[in-house]
């Protein structure tokens, strides 16, 4: 075995009693998600899951990049096993990290020794290995406090394994273990970063999103359908229940003062998407709202809107900057898709001067020529679901 992975439990491992059901779950996962490069081996000793290909067909480069969006992982590198002898810790750094060593001023070892009955202490390890290392390469200094590279060695139960500098994972609780939340999916740059942040906490997620077809266009639709894709990639397989909204729109803007549109807007989506979270077994619902960011997000705007529903409604973007908020889109890989050019259904119909501090009162005198019920049933009846997945099959 030429190379394998090993990928450190984050978070999990502070769970206790559950400890068990998260591992098991997390073992579940990967092996999921390695299903589309190949066979792998998975398995969790010590707070490490080792993932380790079968045969020579497996795509390593394929796996490598999937295992950076597994939830419920703090680290992940990449290394080369071997026995648990000096000289073949020793030959195996010479024959996997060499290139690298070849190119650095400095380094250490850093040596760890997870399986107790090793005969050296990870001091005595690392003195041992950087001896050789320094002698292979004469012109690489040891410098302990700050070094060009690390060459990390670690002594296991059933081998040892070299490794340089570990990755960091994608931090988070392993998807599964936290429920299910439904996202209200638009376009923005904002509702798949908050889709993502609820899913990093082991949520699985189900999308809604609200069509206002022809106001908005199928490329629009095919717009978020790619995001909820890009975000599939975190936490697996979704659907995306694509709601026809365009009766609503137009029946509130011929029957509702112009000031309250949104507002007004924002409570059927409120209300038709606790019904589908419902039938699909959502505990909560999310959005990207943001304090402050447009006249629908005020305090009282988004008590307003709020008050129709009794399930949680979750807002991970709620004190954030715009700037924090396009980091992450840019880290997860969202933003370019969410600046595509293409209308949402709250761009259609939107007031000159939205109310920023709506009183519910007003906005239930606002939306009384409405047949709300019968609304809300027929965009439910015009539900199209999607179903979206980042790898095939997976
Ligand atoms: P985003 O960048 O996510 O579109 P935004 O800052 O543009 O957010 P709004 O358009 O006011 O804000 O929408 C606030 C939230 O309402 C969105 O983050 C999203 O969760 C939800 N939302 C808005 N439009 C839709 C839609 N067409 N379908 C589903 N949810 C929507
Ligand atoms: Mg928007």
């Amino acid at each position: 075995m030429q190379e394998i992975f090993l990928l450190k439990l984050g978070e999990i491992v502070l769970k206790g009693q559950n400890r068990f059901t998260f591992e098991n779950r997390l073992k579940q996962n990967i092996k999921r998600r390695m299903r589309p490069f190949g066979e792998f081996k998975v398995y969790i000793v010590q707070s490490t899951v080792y993932v380790e290909p079968e045969n020579e067909e497996c795509d390593i480069e394929g796996a490598w990049e999937a295992c950076h969006a597994i939830f419920g992982i703090a680290s992940i590198c990449r290394c080369r096993p071997c026995e648990k002898t000096m000289d073949a810790i020793f030959e195996a750094v010479m024959a996997y990290l060499s290139e690298e060593l070849a190119n650095q001023v400095s380094f250490k070892v850093e040596s760890k020794r997870a399986d107790k009955a090793f005969p050296m202490t990870s001091i005595a390890i690392s003195q041992e290995i950087g001896g050789r290392i320094a002698e292979a390469f004469p012109s690489l200094a040891v410098d302990v406090h700050n070094p060009g590279y690390t060459v990390n060695v670690e002594i296991r139960d059933f081998a040892a394994y070299v490794h340089g500098p570990a990755e960091p994972g994608a931090g988070g609780l392993p998807t599964g273990v936290g429920g299910r939340a439904a996202v209200l999916l638009s376009g923005g740059i904002d509702s798949p970063v908050a889709g993502y942040m609820i899913a990093k906490r082991g949520v699985e997620l189900e999308c809604i999103h609200f069509f206002s077809y022809p106001y908005t266009s199928e490329r629009a639709k095919e717009k978020v359908l790619e995001l909820a894709r890009l975000v599939a990639k975190y936490c697996g397989r979704m659907s995306v229940d694509v709601v026809g909204f365009t009766e609503i729109q137009e029946a509130i803007r011929d029957n509702c003062p112009e000031e309250y549109f949104t507002i007004i807007m924002r409570r059927f989506m409120m209300r038709i998407a606790q019904r589908i979270a419902k039938d699909h077994g959502c505990g909560c619902l999310v959005t990207g709202e943001n304090l402050g960011q447009v006249a629908s997000q005020t305090m009282e705007a988004m008590a307003v809107t709020s008050s129709v529903v009794e399930m949680p409604i979750f807002y991970p973007l709620i004190g954030m900057d715009k700037e924090e908020i396009v980091a992450i889109a840019r880290r997860i890989g969202t933003m370019e898709t969410s600046i595509l050019p293409y209308e949402d259904c709250c761009t259609v119909f939107t007031p000159k001067h939205p109310k920023t501090k709506p009183s519910l009162g007003a906005v239930l005198a606002a939306e009384s020529k409405l047949d709300v019920e019968g609304l809300i049933e027929r965009a439910i009846a015009n539900t199209e679901l999607v179903k979206v997945r980042y790898y095939d099959g997976v």
